[in-house]
């Protein structure tokens, strides 16, 4: 039986034990921290993930814990709308879109691998530190995240790593690599329990290259009954000549931080600066992403999820990617004639296909490229946008970034008889 270590235990490591497990593939997990603790804020799962996800048979557990989207709006930072479009199940796509804690949806992750592959499928406290090929194995040495003492050395056929945006595997492949790419603005991200604006089911974006916020309901525990979880993400450009904030994703900061920056941002529909002001807990992060590599697999080694192509985050993609790198796995897994072609068939499939996206989304903001414009053209504001930006142009950028992340829903709903479930029949 084929055995495969997977580095990292966040979504893509995750997903991925799940997938090369149903295929009858022996899979470890070996992750950094020592408890795979519930953290993060609000992530969207597009339906190109969510189908994924049903494949594994877990669609009705993501309906109890993740939001359902129906509609996408951008909005220039006067609050005036510029674009909206169904998503979901009401723009024809067979799977939902979800908007999601992170945190709960890789605690569903967990529970399913727990579940399917034994309670000690995990083993946390492991920092990968190096690896060795030789003949029909690699073999990787493990330090213990806190002291840096070994904790062991595990061999297998195949080494994966989902080790996220600084992954320690991709490290040792190219050592001299530079770090992230800072693009000089900052995230400050948070949840706040609120009254729900719009139909407690829409997303939206409002303002520009500089600064923006994103909003969307995520279902989850509620203080009061007529409340809702709101996710925001607000986002603005800052002093580059001063460092880059350190990149931890739970830096937690205070709200006085943020919310003055955007204190003129009280639209008639949402109250974007009280819901900054009133979030439970603020994290900042620098936005960031990753310069191309040449290539992701070494011999019986490859790399998935932001280990691989860590991305601005535009278009709510990065999880979806890292779901959809499984699926490619999946196939290659399925067609190829052993583990190390399959590997390689995998970066065939998608490393031009990703890399493709990060380009858009670090030149374009990818969809988000129309508040960019808008911004451009009419930054006091516009009686009417089309007066603007003409409709086909905006419904362009619209559909060039769903077939360019794979989820334009001819694309998506296409089944393919190896790796896919009808969700129709479930
Ligand atoms: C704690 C945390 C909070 C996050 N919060 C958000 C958020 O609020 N919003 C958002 O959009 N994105 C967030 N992200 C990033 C988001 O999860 C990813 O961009 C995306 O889901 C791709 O997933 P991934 O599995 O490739 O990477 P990640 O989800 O980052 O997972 C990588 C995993 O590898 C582990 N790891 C790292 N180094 C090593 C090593 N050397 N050896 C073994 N294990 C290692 C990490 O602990 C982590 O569990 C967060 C990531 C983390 C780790």
């Amino acid at each position: 039986m084929t055995k495969i270590l997977i580095v990292g235990a966040g979504i893509a490591g995750l997903t991925a034990a799940l997938r090369l497990h149903a295929l009858g593939i022996d899979v470890e997990l070996f992750e950094a921290a020592h408890e795979v603790r519930e953290l993060g804020v609000g992530i969207n799962l597009q339906p190109n993930a969510v189908k994924e996800l049903t494949n594994l048979g877990l669609l009705g557990k993501l309906s109890e814990i993740g939001s359902s989207m129906e509609e996408l709006r951008y909005h220039n930072k006067h609050g005036q709308e510029i674009w909206s479009e169904p998503r979901g199940l009401k723009a024809g796509y067979l799977w939902p879109q979800f908007g999601i804690s992170r945190g709960r949806f890789q605690g569903l992750l967990l529970k399913a691998v727990k579940e399917r592959l034994g309670e000690d499928a995990v083993r946390t406290g492991h920092y990968f530190h190096r690896l060795e090929q030789t003949g029909d194995l690699v073999t990787a040495e493990f330090r213990e995240s806190r002291d840096g003492k070994p904790v062991g050395t595990y061999t297998g056929d195949i080494l994966i790593a989902a080790d996220g945006i600084h992954s320690a595997v991709r490290r040792f492949f190219y050592p001299q690599e530079a770090a992230p790419r800072f693009a000089g603005q900052i995230m400050w991200r948070g949840v706040t329990d609120a009254k729900t604006f719009l139909d407690n089911h829409t997303m939206f974006m409002a303002g520009h290259r500089q600064q923006k916020v994103v909003f969307y309901p995520m279902a989850g525990p509620l203080t009061h009954p007529d409340s809702t979880q709101i996710n925001f993400v607000a986002e603005d450009s800052v002093d580059p000549n001063k460092p880059m904030p350190q990149e931890e994703w739970n830096r937690v900061c205070t709200i006085d931080e943020v919310a003055p920056r955007f204190e003129k941002w009280a639209y008639d529909w949402c109250d974007v600066p009280g819901i900054i002001r009133n979030a439970k807990q603020l994290y900042v992060f620098p936005k960031v992403d990753r310069d191309r590599i040449p290539k992701w697999t070494f011999g019986r080694v490859t790399m998935i999820g932001d280990a691989a192509h860590a991305m601005h985050p535009a278009g709510s993609s990065g999880a979806s990617q890292a779901i959809v790198d499984v699926r490619a796995l999946a196939l290659a897994f399925k067609t190829q004639r052993d583990a190390v072609a399959a590997i390689d068939f995998y970066e065939k499939l998608r490393l031009e296909e990703v890399y493709s996206l990060v380009k858009l989304n670090r030149e374009k903001m990818g969809p988000e490229w129309v508040m960019v414009l808008a911004e451009q053209l009419a930054p006091g504001g516009f009686k009417h946008i089309h007066d603007v930006i003409p409709k086909e142009d905006l419904n362009r950028i619209a559909d060039d970034y769903k077939k360019a992340a794979g989820f334009y829903p001819a694309q998506v709903n296409a089944l393919d008889p190896l790796v896919d479930i009808d969700p129709r029949l479930l």
